[in-house]
C-alpha cells in the first residue's frame, strides 16, 4: 500500500526570506509578477501539499510544509510588488543537507548525487504518500468538512477556529427559527470581530478608527456567493463611508489591490471622499484573494 503518488510542490528559499514579516502570518512563499516567475506554480488547488526548504546552521537544511490555501499580490516592504502564497503550515523538520539529499523525500530539490540546492525556485515531483512526514496526512473529513453555524451551538472559539480554517459556512442550511438566526448572528459578529482585528482596528483605505463606523465588507456580496460568506479573504475592514462607495461601485481594487476610482462623479462629496483614500493597506493575515477582487471589479464596471 501507500505507493500512491503524491503531487508536492517543492519551494526554495535559499536567500531565507521571512515571508511572515513581509506579508503576514499565513504567507509562506512569494514569486515575482514577471519573467519566469510570472507562469510558475499557477493554479495551485487549496489543499495542494507544498514544502518550502530554507538554510539552518552547520550544513542543516528546514523543510515546512504547508496546505496551500490562496495566491494574492502583495508588496515587500520596498513596494515591489510579488505573487504571494498563502496556507496552513502543518509541520516540519530539520536535517542535515547530504541526508536529505539522499532522501526520497526531498532529493528533489538537489542537483543529482550533490548536496547542492537545484536552481529556480519552484518544482513539483510525485512522492509516494508514505514518504511524507508525519502531521502532514490529515484527514481530509476532519479538517475541512464544513460546519453550518445554525446547526450547533458554537463557542466563540469554535466559530473563530471554523473561520480561520474557511470551513464555516452560514446560511446555507434553511433556517427560520429563532435559534438559527441566533447562531447565524453569532457567526456574523465573530467574522466582524476577526476582519476588524485582522486591519488593525482601521478602515483598509483610510484613516477611521472609530470601532461604530467599521464595518466587514464582502468583497464578493453576501447574497451573490453564501459559499464564500465565511472566507475571511473574501472580507475587508472598512468604514461606513467607503463601505457604501464599495458596494455602489465607486472604487475598487486592481490585481495588485491599488485603488481604483470611478472617473466621471458628478457629486463633489463622492469626489472629495474618493480623492481621500490613500492606499489599500494590507492585514496581518487573510490578505483578499484575487479571484474576489476580480469579482468585484467586474461588477463594478472597471473589467472589460
Ligand atoms: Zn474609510
Amino acid at each position: 500500500m501507500s505507493k500512491i503518488p503524491y503531487t508536492v510542490y517543492f519551494f526554495n528559499n535559499c536567500h531565507n526570506l521571512d515571508h511572515v514579516a513581509y506579508y503576514g502570518t499565513r504567507a509562506f512563499f512569494d514569486l515575482g509578477t514577471s519573467g519566469r516567475q510570472e507562469n510558475q506554480a499557477r493554479n495551485l488547488r487549496p489543499g495542494q501539499a507544498c514544502v518550502v526548504v530554507s538554510q539552518s546552521s552547520g550544513n542543516r537544511v528546514v523543510f515546512k510544509w504547508y496546505s496551500f490555501e490562496y495566491e494574492t499580490i502583495l508588496p515587500r516592504d520596498d513596494g515591489v510588488l510579488n505573487r504571494v502564497f498563502l496556507g496552513r503550515f502543518l509541520t516540519s523538520e530539520e536535517l542535515p543537507k547530504s541526508e536529505a539529499a539522499g532522501s526520497a523525500r526531498y532529493s528533489a530539490f538537489f542537483n543529482k548525487n550533490t548536496v547542492h540546492f537545484k536552481t529556480g525556485s519552484v518544482f513539483h515531483k510525485d512522492i509516494p504518500l508514505a514518504n511524507r512526514p508525519v502531521g502532514t496526512l490529515e484527514s481530509k473529513k476532519a479538517t475541512h468538512a464544513p460546519i453550518d453555524v445554525e446547526e450547533q451551538d458554537l463557542t466563540d472559539d469554535e466559530i473563530d477556529k471554523a473561520l480561520r480554517a474557511n470551513r464555516l459556512r452560514i446560511g446555507i442550511v434553511p433556517t427560520d427559527s429563532q435559534q438559527g438566526q441566533v447562531r447565524q448572528r453569532r457567526g456574523q459578529a465573530r467574522i466582524r470581530k476577526l476582519t476588524v482585528e485582522n486591519y488593525g482596528t482601521r478602515c483598509a483605505v483610510c484613516d477611521v478608527t472609530d470601532h461604530a463606523l467599521l464595518i466587514a465588507n464582502h468583497v464578493v456580496g453576501w447574497a451573490e456567493a453564501p459559499e464564500h460568506r465565511g472566507d475571511l479573504s473574501n472580507v475587508i475592514c472598512l468604514c461606513r463611508i467607503h463601505d457604501a462607495l464599495f458596494e455602489a461601485g465607486y472604487w475598487s481594487l486592481g490585481n495588485r489591490l491599488g485603488l481604483l476610482r470611478k472617473k466621471s462623479v458628478a457629486s463633489n462629496a463622492i469626489r472629495q471622499v474618493l480623492d481621500g483614500m490613500t492606499s489599500f493597506r494590507k492585514p496581518l493575515e487573510f490578505p483578499p484573494a484575487l479571484c474576489f477582487v476580480k469579482r468585484h471589479r467586474e461588477r463594478a464596471g472597471f473589467e472589460g
